[in-house]
C-alpha cells in the first residue's frame, strides 16, 4: 500500500467529526478505506494509462520524423526519381548559351505593333507563366513589343521533338496539339505558352507541337529574349553607375568598388505619400531614385515646410552610410517611387574592398613548393608513350578501362611503360567540339588548366592532337567521382561535406586569385585523389574575368545557377559562392535545393529563392547556406569586403584546420568512401568504344 494512503487516512482519522462514538468511527474508517483503495487502483490505472500514452506519443513522434525526413526526400529529389524511372541518369546536364548579345537598335528596329486586346493577351499569357511572371514591367513591356507573328495552317509543325530550339510562342489563335514519342500529351489554345526554355539557351525539344486548326501565333528568338534582359541591366548598371558618381560620399570610390555597391543594392518601391524617410529617427539606409519624385521636408517651428523635390538620379541618405546621424529631413514619395537602397550593414560588408584578400595564408602553398614542370617526369611525356589499361576481369575483362563519359568525350585510363604512373586521359572528337561550337571553350579549358597548379584542382600534365581527336593527359584522381558516393550513401555525414567544401573554397581562392571563375561546381566535377582530398574538374566553363567587369553568358547546370545568371543580368565570380552554398546543401542533403524535372521550375523556384532545409541540417549548415545562397551577389558570403576569409572564418567550418589542410597533412574523413581494389575500383564501367570519330581539318585547334 502506498505511503499517502496511511497518511491519508491518519488525517482523516483526526479531522472527523464523529471521532467521539466508536462504532461509528470504525465504520467510517472502513468506508474510508474502501475509498481510498478504490482511489489507488484508479491512480495505477491513470499512471499505467498515461506511460502507455507517453510511449505512444513517442512512437508517433518517431514516426512523424521518419515522415518528414520522407517527405523531404520526395520533394526535393522527386524529379530525380522521375528521371529514373525515364532511364538511368548519369548527371545533371550544363547548359551554355554564350551567342552575342544584339543591339539595342537592332532590335527595336524589329518591334511589332500589337492592339490593346492582343496586348492584354500577351501580359495574361506572361504572367500566369511560371518563368516568365518574373519579368519587371519594362522587361514586360520590351517583349510585348518585340514578340513577331508567325501564322500556321493545319498540318504545320511548329517545334520538332529531338532538334534544337531557339524560340518560345505565345498562342494567339487557334489550336495545338502537343505529342511525345508519337503519344498525344494535350491541346494548347489562345494564351498558351510553350517552347520558353529555348529563350534562355539552346536545348532539345522535348516535345512536337503541331498546329491542329488554322494557327496565329506570337513569338520570339533567344537572341531577342537575351537582348532584352541584357541591354536592359547593361543600362541600368551604366546609368546607377552616373548616379553613384554624382554622390560626395562615394566619388572617391573606383569604378570596382562602385559596382560592389550596386551588386549589393536592392530596389524598393513606395506608393504615394509613403515616408521613406522620417526626419530626427536614425538613418541607416542610402537611397538613390529610380523612379518618381520625392519631397523633402522639414519641422520648422510646428510646421512641415518643404525644402526641395527631388528626382531621379539623386540620393539621399549618404551620410548614413559612414556615420551616426539622425535624419535631418523628411522625405516623402510624391506619386509612385521606385528606389534603388542599401543598408549601412551592407555597405560595411561590400567596401573598402582594397582590404578584400581573397588569398591570404594560401601563399604558403605556392610559396613553399618548388614550381612543378608542366610534366611530372623530367622529360616530357610523348603520346606514343602512353598505354591503355585494361579491365582486369568482369564483364568487360581485357577492354581498356573508360573512367567517366561526360557530355563532350571520354576519359580513359593509361599508364606509360617506362615508369608505370598512371594518368586519366579525356578525349574529344574534333568534328563534335566544331558541331557544338564548342571550340573556344577547349581552347580555354586548356589554357586555364596548363596553368594552374593547384592541390585543389586536377592537375594537366600534357596535350595532344590527331586529325580526329585532342587528347588531355591529366593527373589520376583514383578515389573517384564525389557524385557517385555521394548517390551510393545518400547523404554526407558534416565532417565529409565541411572537408569538401573546405577544398573547393581552397580551390576557388586559388582560381579567384588569379581572375577566373570556375561557374560549373557541382557533385560530378569533384573527384578524390588517394588520400580522399577532394579537386575540381572540368574546365569547360570558366573565364578569365576583370574584376568590376560582368558577363553575359548562360552559363551552368541548372540546379547550380544563380538568380543573375537566369536573369541575364551579366554575372562575375559572386556566381561561384552562390554554387558552393548549393554544393553543401547537396552534400548534406543528398539533393540539390532547387530541384524539378522542368528546368524552367527549377529557375523559377530559384529566382524565389526559399531554401526548405531537411529537419537533420545543423544550424551552422543553415547559417552558411543563407549567407552563400543570397539572391544579391553584393551581399553573398566571400564576396563582400572580407572575401574568402569570411567563408572560412564561417562557423561551420570552425573545426577545420585551413593550414593543415593546405599542407595536405589533414586525415580527410573522405577516405571511409574509397574502395581498395584495382586502380578503377572507384569508377563506374564503361564499355568500350569501338566507333572511331571522323577526321576534321578545319584548324581551330592549332594552338592546342
Ligand atoms: P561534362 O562537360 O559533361 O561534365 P566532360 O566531357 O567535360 O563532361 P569531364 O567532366 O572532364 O568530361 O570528365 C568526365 C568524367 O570522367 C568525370 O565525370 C570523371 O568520372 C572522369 N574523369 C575526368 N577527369 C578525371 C581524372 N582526372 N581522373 C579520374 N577520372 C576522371
Ligand atoms: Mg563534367
Amino acid at each position: 500500500m502506498c505511503t499517502a494512503y496511511s497518511e491519508a487516512e491518519q488525517t482523516l482519522l483526526i479531522f472527523s467529526p464523529d471521532h467521539t462514538q466508536p462504532a461509528v468511527m470504525e465504520k467510517q474508517l472502513e468506508d474510508l478505506k474502501q475509498q481510498l483503495e478504490k482511489q489507488c487502483l484508479i491512480n495505477k490505472e491513470l499512471q499505467r494509462q498515461n506511460k502507455d500514452l507517453e510511449q505512444r506519443l513517442q512512437e508517433k513522434e518517431k514516426l512523424m520524423q521518419k515522415l518528414q525526413n520522407q517527405f523531404h526526400d520526395l520533394e526535393l529529389p522527386s524529379q530525380s526519381s522521375n528521371e529514373n524511372e525515364l532511364g538511368f541518369r548519369k548527371s545533371r546536364a550544363a547548359v551554355i548559351a554564350s551567342e552575342p548579345i544584339p543591339e539595342t537598335l537592332e532590335l527595336i528596329r524589329n518591334k511589332v505593333k500589337k492592339t490593346n486586346s492582343e496586348t492584354g493577351l500577351i501580359v495574361k499569357a506572361i504572367q500566369k507563366n511560371d518563368f516568365l511572371s518574373r519579368l519587371d514591367d519594362e522587361q514586360l513591356g520590351m517583349m510585348v513589343d518585340l514578340l513577331a507573328v508567325c501564322n500556321l495552317k493545319p498540318g504545320d509543325e511548329v517545334i520538332k521533338e529531338g532538334t534544337e530550339g531557339d524560340s518560345m510562342y505565345i498562342v494567339a489563335a487557334g489550336e495545338l496539339v502537343v505529342t511525345q514519342a508519337g503519344q498525344e500529351l494535350r491541346t494548347l489554345s489562345t494564351g498558351d505558352i510553350f517552347g520558353e526554355l529555348a529563350i534562355l539557351y539552346n536545348c532539345k525539344r522535348t516535345a512536337t507541337v503541331k498546329a491542329k486548326t488554322v494557327v496565329r501565333l506570337w513569338c520570339m528568338e533567344r537572341q531577342t529574349y537575351r537582348g532584352i534582359m541584357t541591354i536592359k541591366s547593361k543600362k541600368k548598371r551604366e546609368q546607377l553607375m552616373g548616379f553613384l558618381k554624382t554622390s560626395r560620399t562615394l566619388k572617391d570610390l573606383n569604378d570596382v568598388q562602385l559596382s560592389k555597391i550596386i551588386d549589393s543594392m536592392e530596389e524598393v518601391k513606395y506608393q504615394d505619400k509613403d515616408v521613406i524617410v522620417q526626419e530626427g529617427t536614425e538613418g541607416n539606409t542610402f537611397y538613390i531614385i529610380l523612379k518618381g519624385e520625392v519631397l523633402v521636408t522639414k519641422n520648422v517651428n510646428g510646421q512641415q515646410k518643404q525644402i526641395r523635390r527631388m528626382l531621379k538620379g539623386e540620393h539621399f541618405g549618404e551620410q548614413a552610410l559612414i556615420r551616426e546621424v539622425l535624419r535631418t529631413a523628411t522625405c516623402t514619395a510624391d506619386g509612385p517611387v521606385t528606389c534603388f537602397a542599401i543598408d549601412k550593414e551592407v555597405f560595411e560588408e561590400t567596401i573598402p574592398i582594397e582590404q578584400l584578400e581573397l588569398f591570404d595564408d594560401s601563399k604558403v602553398l605556392q610559396e613553399g613548393k618548388a614550381p612543378e614542370k608542366f610534366s611530372p617526369s623530367s622529360t616530357p611525356l610523348r603520346f606514343s608513350d602512353l598505354v591503355p589499361v585494361f579491365y582486369q576481369e568482369g564483364r568487360y575483362q581485357g577492354d581498356p578501362v573508360t573512367l567517366g563519359v561526360g557530355g563532350f568525350g571520354r576519359v580513359e585510363l593509361v599508364t606509360t611503360l617506362q615508369h608505370g604512373k598512371y594518368y586519366a586521359m579525356k578525349k574529344v572528337s574534333k568534328t563534335h567540339i566544331v558541331s557544338k561550337r564548342q571550340e573556344e571553350h577547349m581552347l580555354f579549358e586548356k589554357k586555364i588548366l596548363k596553368a594552374i597548379q593547384c592541390d585543389f584542382i586536377v592537375r594537366l600534365y600534357a596535350a595532344f592532337k590527331d586529325t580526329r581527336y585532342i587528347y588531355m593527359l591529366m593527373e589520376f584522381c583514383s578515389g573517384g567521382e564525389m557524385w557517385t558516393k555521394l548517390k551510393e550513401v545518400g547523404r554526407f555525414d558534416e565532417p565529409i561535406a565541411v572537408f569538401c567544401a573546405a577544398c573547393v573554397v581552397e580551390a576557388y581562392a586559388y582560381l579567384h586569385k588569379k581572375n577566373i571563375m570556375y561557374r560549373d561546381l557541382k557533385p560530378e566535377n569533384l573527384m578524390m585523389d588517394l588520400k580522399g582530398y577532394v579537386k575540381l574538374i572540368d574546365f569547360g566553363f570558366a573565364k578569365e574575368l576583370v574584376r568590376g567587369d560582368k558577363t553575359y553568358s548562360f552559363v551552368g547546370t541548372p540546379e547550380y545557377i544563380p538568380p543573375e545568371i537566369i536573369k541575364n543580368q551579366g554575372h562575375d565570380f559572386a556566381v561561384d559562392f552562390w554554387s558552393l552554398g548549393i554544393l553543401i546543401f547537396e552534400l548534406l542533403a543528398g539533393s540539390p535545393p532547387f530541384s524539378s524535372t522542368e528546368p524552367q521550375r527549377i529557375y523559377a523556384k530559384i529566382l524565389d529563392g526559399v531554401i526548405k532545409y531537411p529537419p537533420y541540417l545543423s544550424e551552422a549548415a543553415k547559417s552558411i547556406i543563407n549567407k552563400l545562397c543570397r539572391l544579391r551577389p553584393g551581399q553573398r558570403l566571400g564576396n563582400t569586403k572580407n572575401g574568402i576569409k569570411d567563408i572560412r572564418h564561417h562557423r561551420w567550418f570552425s573545426s577545420m584546420n585551413w593550414h593543415k589542410l593546405r599542407m595536405g597533412q589533414l586525415d580527410a574523413p573522405t577516405l571511409r568512401l574509397i574502395r581498395k581494389g584495382p586502380c578503377y575500383i572507384n569508377f563506374d564501367r564503361f564499355p568500350y568504344e569501338h566507333t572511331i570519330a571522323e577526321e576534321e581539318f578545319s584548324g581551330w585547334d592549332k594552338d592546342f
